[in-house]
């Protein structure tokens, strides 16, 4: 499973990266970067899930 995350919606609300740290990192400002290049770690797949529904700007994807 591949996330990415498209910077012209995300507005850095770090939620992603609060529930699963283990695929989204934040810069300074808060927006979101994807780690590993979006490849989600295996057994993270439900947590990159739950970051995608609660992305307030549906600013991620599963690619
Ligand atoms: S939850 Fe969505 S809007 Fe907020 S930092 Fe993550 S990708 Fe960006």
């Amino acid at each position: 499973m591949r996330v990415r995350v498209d910077d012209d919606k995300c507005q850095g609300h770090a939620r992603c990266h609060a529930l699963a740290p283990e695929v989204f990192d934040v810069d300074d400002y808060g927006h979101s970067k994807v780690r590993n290049d979006g490849l989600v770690p295996e057994g993270y797949e439900d947590r990159a899930r739950l970051a995608i529904a609660n992305c307030p700007e549906f600013a991620i994807t599963e690619k």
